[in-house]
């Protein structure tokens, strides 16, 4: 049976690729940090039934002590880093503490797994944030990198630290640059479930308006179900290496949304409202990925549409809000 450990399991990613490595009959740890709410720290895990599958172990990313500790103690044979401060627009109001996490933390785990594991395979959740200012129309492993937002230059500084200790210690070190990818358990702060989450108040009644901000946007969404079986196949790969993962579809923000009222009948004008105070100081206008690489190599592609994860999104969203009124 292999030992699979996950940074970062409580979220959206990391409770898919744990139903998904249980599935595959690994046994899994997650990291998991200390919180005066532990009761509701698990609630993506319940969402899906695994949390009392999952093995739970204490540990931050910023503590070098703890990783060392967990990796020496698990022995794991794969190692997915998926722990950040993830949301780009509170990199702005916490640079250092996203810098410490979501950068400094990727070479903490790099670092212990050096120390004390160093057959263990490693994936990097890298992000195509790190292509800001685009520099190519479309993306792939060989575009240029120019980040926007200290998010996308911690995450750049992590992806970079994978490929250094690749080459350095000869580590199966992999960095997946994945695009924007959303679910049912998508965190409410990012705008495709800040949306279906807004657009289910308005259908049943508890809400009027959604307010959003730059919906010019253009983003290459996929679905975070498909997305972690990526991660997985790129450690099951001979040689470690970086890869694209993307849809090859770009949908601005407004068009997103659309597909999320028309699903429910309503007149997406009559309700949404732009505010000014959710623009960014520095914004990603589009990102569109060329997931060719990952096809050829991997043998992945993407095959949920938008249509069909907004619409599931949706009805997530208007259950959710069923239950609680109940
Ligand atoms: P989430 O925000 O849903 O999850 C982030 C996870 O990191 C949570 O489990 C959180 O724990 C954990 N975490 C935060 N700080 C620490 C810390 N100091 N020590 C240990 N764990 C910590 O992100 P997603 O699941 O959406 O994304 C997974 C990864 O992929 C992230 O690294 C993200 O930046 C990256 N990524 C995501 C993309 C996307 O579109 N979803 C696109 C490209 C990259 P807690 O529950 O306690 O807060
Ligand atoms: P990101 O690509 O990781 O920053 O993912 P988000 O889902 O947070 O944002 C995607 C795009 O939607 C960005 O260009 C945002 O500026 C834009 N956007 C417009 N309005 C909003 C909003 O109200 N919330 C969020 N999170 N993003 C918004």
């Amino acid at each position: 049976m292999k030992r699979a450990l996950i940074t970062g399991v409580t979220g959206q990613d990391g409770a898919y690729l744990a139903q998904f490595l249980l599935s595959k009959g690994y046994e899994v740890h997650g990291l998991m940090r200390r919180s005066s709410a532990a009761e509701v720290v698990d609630a993506k895990l319940r969402w899906l039934n695994i949390h009392n599958d999952i093995r739970e172990v204490d540990g931050n990313l910023i503590d070098l002590s703890s990783l060392i500790r967990i990796i020496r103690d698990v022995k794991p044979d794969e190692v997915y880093n998926l722990g950040a401060q993830s949301f780009v627009k509170a990199s702005w109001n916490q640079p250092l503490l996203t810098g410490q996490v979501t950068g400094l933390g990727a070479a903490n785990v790099l670092e212990a797994i050096r120390l004390e594991r160093p057959e263990a395979r490693f994936y990097q959740a890298s992000s195509s944030e790190m292509y800001g200012l685009i520099q190519e129309d479309m993306q792939s492993e060989k575009t240029p990198f120019y980040p926007r937002s200290p998010y996308a230059v911690a995450k750049l500084y992590a992806h970079w630290m994978t490929v250094n200790y690749r080459e350095s210690y000869g580590m199966h070190a992999s960095s997946g640059i994945l695009f924007n990818h959303e679910s049912p358990l998508r965190g409410i702060e990012f705008v495709t479930r800040k949306v279906t989450d807004g657009v289910a108040r308005i259908k049943l009644g508890l809400s009027k308006e959604l307010r959003l901000g730059n919906i010019d946007a253009k983003r290459d969404w996929g679905h975070s179900k498909e997305y972690v079986q990526a991660m997985w196949l790129m450690l099951q790969q001979d040689k470690p290496d970086d890869y694209v993962i993307a849809t090859g579809r770009t949908t601005t923000v407004r068009d997103m949304c659309r597909i999320a009222f028309s699903y429910v009948g309503l007149d997406m004008d009559a309700h949404l409202k732009i505010d000014p105070a959710l623009f960014r100081p520095a914004e990603v206008d589009v990102l569109f990925g060329n997931p060719a690489k990952a096809k050829a190599k991997l043998g992945w592609e993407a095959k949920i549409t938008l249509e069909e994860m907004i619409q599931e999104m949706v009805d997530a969203d208007l259950a959710r809000l069923r239950d609680a009124r109940t």
